[in-house]
């Protein structure tokens, strides 16, 4: 081996990133897939935030404000915190890898509940922390069972609300209860990226819990209901000490110059965003109905996606979907993860669903 590598990285896994639709096709022969495997957003960019983006092009030739102080300055106000309460980062994982390095050393334990964002883990042998994975139940944070298995090492609990892979959402009143209930040397990591698209009315702002909790920390991101995943541009809120040592982790200029822009340029056109969040919402609402009228099992989806809950049946679903040009994302011996996309998108993918499961001799569970 040339050079010599940290042992943990040698061993790390590669992050796998959705299938992409000309990958798809290549594999199995088609034309016209579609991936709903990323929870991307379907829409191209609101035009003021494509202009913003197009006039940045000018500066390129230019650093970007490393300290993000405009864009920061943004979020404060549509937040209603203080600056210093907030910050930036590389899109959300980029904030999540940040939170760990600052925190966390060999040998402290991380706690999440399972399955969730698959990136947990792998910044979590970054670090070489021990993980303390604690099932979901009924496809959901089971935040009781999570607060049990922080111990005086837990350095951080990540929850995920909407949990990724499964949507659920846990009510704001149990993170509550969670937060009296796990020590304050326990920084509590709220993973809120598909937080713009809950309708569930018990989860409310999480935002205000930062002032009552320290140890509280936010993530949300630009790249799912503000589509701007390809500029990687995400955003924590948190008390400042605990935002002033996730800063120190943040790799120079990372948040680059047209990501500010286009992150400044969303905030300021909100209503639009919120109208196509809407539009994703009612794509959601009907693919879940069409879904249950067929039969299957459907845990309540809050987020820009679907689940389901397939088991051993999954990796074969998701092959057959794929084969009929969806792609979506199959979690061997779990379950499927579809993105809400439009209703062209949305249509191919229930009726590609049906008649994977007729071919396969499966009946909607
Ligand atoms: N958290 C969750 C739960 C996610 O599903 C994702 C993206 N799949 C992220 C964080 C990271 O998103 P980004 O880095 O694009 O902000």
């Amino acid at each position: 081996m040339t050079g010599r590598p940290r042992p943990a990285i040698a061993a790390l896994p590669a992050y796998r990133p959705g299938r992409s639709a000309a990958a798809a096709e290549a594999d199995h022969g088609i034309v016209g897939a579609v991936k709903l495997a990323s929870n991307e957003a379907p829409f191209v960019p609101l035009p003021s935030v494509a202009g913003a983006i197009s006039a940045g092009i000018e500066q390129v030739n230019l650093y970007p404000d490393h300290g993000a102080v405009e864009l920061r300055s943004d979020l404060a106000a549509h937040l209603g915190v203080d600056v210093e309460q907030v910050t930036v980062g590389a899109g959300s994982a980029g904030l999540l890898q940040q939170i760990l390095l600052s925190y966390v050393e060999p040998g402290d334990e991380v706690a999440m509940c399972w399955p969730s964002f698959e990136a947990y883990p792998l910044f979590a042998l970054l670090v070489e922390a021990e993980q303390v994975r604690v099932p979901l139940r009924d496809e959901t944070f089971d935040l009781p069972a999570l607060a049990a298995a922080v111990t005086e090492r837990t350095k951080v609990a990540f929850v995920t609300n909407p949990n990724n892979p499964t949507g659920t959402v846990v009510g704001t009143d149990e993170i509550v209860t969670f937060l009296e209930t796990v020590p304050s040397t326990c920084l509590v990591v709220l993973d809120e990226a598909y937080s713009e698209f809950v309708t569930d009315p018990g989860v409310v702002d999480s935002t205000p819990l930062i002032s009552t909790y320290p140890n509280l920390v936010v993530t949300r991101t630009f790249s799912k209901a503000h589509g701007l995943a390809a500029l990687r541009v995400g955003y924590t809120v948190g008390n400042p000490e605990v935002i002033a040592m996730i800063d120190r982790t943040l790799v120079p200029f990372a948040v680059n110059s047209l990501a500010q822009r286009a992150a400044r340029a969303s905030l300021a056109a909100i209503d639009e965003m919120r109208v196509r969040v809407a539009d994703v919402v009612t794509e959601r609402t009907r693919v879940t109905a069409a879904l249950r009228s067929a039969g299957w099992t459907i845990p309540e989806p809050q987020g820009n996606f679907v689940w389901l809950p397939l088991g051993d049946l999954a990796a074969d679903v998701g092959a057959a979907l794929e084969r009929r040009g969806i792609v979506a994302r199959a979690f061997p011996e779990v379950g499927i993860r579809v993105t809400t996309s439009d209703a062209a998108a949305n249509d191919r993918f229930v009726a590609a669903l049906d008649d994977a499961a007729n071919d396969l001799g499966i009946r909607p569970t």
